[in-house]
């Protein structure tokens, strides 16, 4: 379905992101990945699924704190798979302290990776796509951006606001053929929760097994996981004809975490 379509995917080297790039390219789309890590992983993980999909896979290490890296990692997505179709605002990092004592550089990081990064991307890549009248923007946003949860003032606020930012981009884009909507994960076990459970664990003096158990049971009545590939099949739909008149929406993936 998406052969001769190019995508770029922020926060691709690892977790959601990846899991969201491999099933674009397992539908035929051309890549972008970006992301931390090592250079020879990330080397290894390009080649492997430009042979894995048959598809071009490029790389940008641009830092999504950082305005002329976002505008870099762009051009390179123009100049090697010669446009972008396909955004996917997933790069995100969490902070988690009581907001009394929440450093301030965190809540600038937290906010520049996860509300201004996908704003500047969108305002790059909007005018190609509309031009071509065809586009589709996914915001990684977070059962997050509905609710909240203690001791993540900067992360709710982030998470609440690319949710606004999606409805006015959607809204501007209305009546083409581009559209903006979000997706928003509860709980999946990626490095960002890792490190939650890992705290959780020493905090508590759990071990990590009842560590996971209690975080989950907290909000996701599945007791589950979702996966990323979860993710990536959804980005897929999100992508094809019939969510052509999507716009603008949140969708959860959450186990039942906003039902209760
Ligand atoms: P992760 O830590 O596994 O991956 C984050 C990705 O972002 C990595 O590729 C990392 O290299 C990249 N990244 C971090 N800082 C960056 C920077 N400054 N510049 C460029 N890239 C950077 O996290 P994840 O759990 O896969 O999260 C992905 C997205 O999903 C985030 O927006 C997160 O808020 C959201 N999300 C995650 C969960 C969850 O349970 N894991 C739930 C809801 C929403």
């Amino acid at each position: 379905m998406l052969n001769g379509k190019a995508a770029v995917v922020t926060g691709s080297t690892s977790g959601i992101g990846l899991g969201i790039a491999k099933a674009l390219a397992a539908d035929g789309a051309d890549i972008l990945l970006n992301g931390l890590g090592d250079a020879q992983q990330i080397e290894a993980l390009r080649e492997e699924l430009a042979a894995e999909y048959g598809v071009k896979v490029a790389y940008c290490g641009a830092d999504m704190t950082k305005p002329a890296e976002i505008e870099r990692m762009i051009e390179t997505a123009n100049r090697e798979l010669g446009k972008v179709d396909i955004v996917v605002n997933n790069a995100g990092i969490q902070h988690v302290a009581p907001v009394h004592a929440f450093p301030i550089d965190r809540w600038d990081a937290v906010i520049a990776i996860n509300l201004t990064a996908p704003f500047l991307i969108t305002r790059a890549v909007l005018p190609g796509m509309l031009e071509r009248n065809w586009g589709r923007i996914i915001n990684i946003a977070s059962t997050h951006g509905w609710v909240a949860s203690v001791d993540k003032s900067a992360y709710v606020a982030s998470k609440h606001g690319i949710m606004g930012f999606t409805k006015a981009v959607a809204l501007e884009t209305a009546t083409t053929g581009v559209t903006c909507n979000a997706i928003c994960p509860g709980w999946v076990l990626t490095p960002l929760v890792q490190k939650q459970i890992d705290a959780l664990a020493e905090r508590e003096g759990l071990s990590e097994e009842d560590a996971t158990i209690e975080l989950l049971g907290e909000k996701q009545p599945s007791l589950q996981f979702t996966k990323p590939d979860q993710l990536g099949a959804l980005a897929v739909f999100l992508c094809s004809e019939g969510a052509a008149n999507m716009r603008g929406i949140g969708i959860p993936v959450d186990g039942g975490w906003l039902a209760q």
